[in-house]
């Protein structure tokens, strides 16, 4: 693998900082920290070893459990879409997986387990989301049939549907209806993700369920995670392949979209959409060389982008390049795409080499 391999930087120092940032904004709060999607991009295996003072982990899907068990995670996991049928069922249980259930067919499961054992399970209730969960009339059934089966409950969990705007009063109203379910029997509660744990009090809950701060990024639709305290814990580098020196008139990449004004140096990195780079991003997103900011321009191709060189003529072949992260928010760069931070990170794509940076200095990227 040659030095010009694009990379993904990865900072352990702040993932543990994040975590830290979580416990400010939630201090009573356990720590579901979730590592779903692998670890939104940043490896799994990777995010469970860093992430150890986390109280549990959360995952989508029972075979993301499954990996982190064989990486010899052994924190309580939580599948927040539950088992799908008696396989998965029995797996998880052989796996010690702590089990979101949803709807009554998850439920019905779960007498047919399992040599004796019975998983630990929470309860999803639909507040508002209207994605998974049971509505709130159906709860109290459910807790006396899964009572009456012996099945141990852990808790009820709900999720937020617009904690993202901070001041939308249904988030509340989410948090309340669930608190009121929990009754006399004072079940445990788990309900916000990153931006109702920061924004939303009635969301700092027995258990939160951080994801995209964790990953020194904003959950809201403005502003970056560094206003919140947060660094970022991916920086996407490339490298500069080639510089061309071309002709006012010249047309560059795909189409032509892009006449250059003046004769001037344009530069191509080696990132394009099949490392995960968003085929979306407008001419003018920014990508960070030699410390300063140069635009995007013309189409992204699948292995490569032009930027215009012109405010950092020195640049050379090999230079750097940062496409987000460290010195460059993700969250700018999602803008400039039409997207969310999530999805970019989420896309970082397999040929990319994760690299974790040693704790100490600032790694030497721009
Ligand atoms: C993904 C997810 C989270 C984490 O959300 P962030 O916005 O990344 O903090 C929490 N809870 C559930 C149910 C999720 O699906």
């Amino acid at each position: 693998m040659s030095g010009f391999t694009p990379r993904a930087l990865l900072d352990p120092d702040a993932f543990r900082h994040n975590l830290a940032q979580v416990r400010r904004y939630a201090p009573t709060s356990r720590v579901w920290a979730v590592i779903k999607a692998n670890a939104y991009g940043h490896g799994a295996e990777w995010a469970a070893a860093v992430l150890n003072a986390a109280e549990g982990f959360a995952v989508a899907r029972t075979d993301e459990g499954a990996r982190l068990r064989r990486a010899g995670a052994s924190r309580p996991i939580l599948v927040l879409e539950g088992p799908v049928d008696t396989d998965e069922l029995e797996a998880a249980v052989e796996l010690d997986l702590t089990l979101a259930l949803h709807r009554w067919g998850q439920v019905e499961l779960l007498p047919a387990v399992v040599r004796g054992r019975l998983p630990k399970v929470w309860i999803k209730v639909d507040t508002g989301m209207h994605r998974l969960g049971f509505p709130p009339e159906r709860v109290p059934a459910v807790l006396d049939h899964l009572i009456g089966s012996g099945v141990p409950i852990a808790g009820l969990l709900t999720h937020l549907a617009n904690a993202d705007v901070p001041e939308d009063p249904r988030s509340a109203e989410q948090c309340e209806q669930l608190r009121r379910l929990a009754g006399a029997a004072r079940w445990p509660l788990s309900i916000g993700n990153s931006a109702g744990l920061i924004a939303v009090p009635a969301a700092r809950s027995d258990w939160v369920r951080p994801g995209i701060m964790l990953y020194g990024v904003s959950p809201f639709a403005t502003g970056t995670g560094a206003d919140l305290g947060l660094v970022p814990v991916m920086t996407l580098q490339g490298r500069l392949i080639a510089i061309q020196q071309l002709r006012r008139g010249a047309a560059v990449g795909y189409g032509g979209t892009y006449i250059c004004p003046e004769d001037m140096p344009v530069g191509v990195v080696n990132v394009g959409y099949g490392d995960g780079y968003p085929r979306h991003a407008v001419p003018g997103t920014p990508v960070l060389i030699a410390g300063r900011r140069v635009p995007l321009i013309g189409r992204v191709s699948m292995d490569m982008i032009h930027v215009d060189l012109r405010p950092c003529p020195q640049a050379a072949v090999g230079e750097l390049a940062t496409l987000w992260g460290s010195g460059l928010p993700v969250e700018e760069v999602a803008a400039c795409a039409g997207t969310i931070p999530y999805e970019l990170l989420c896309r970082v794509a397999p040929r990319v080499r994760l690299e974790v940076r040693s704790s100490g200095p600032a790694p030497s990227a721009p």
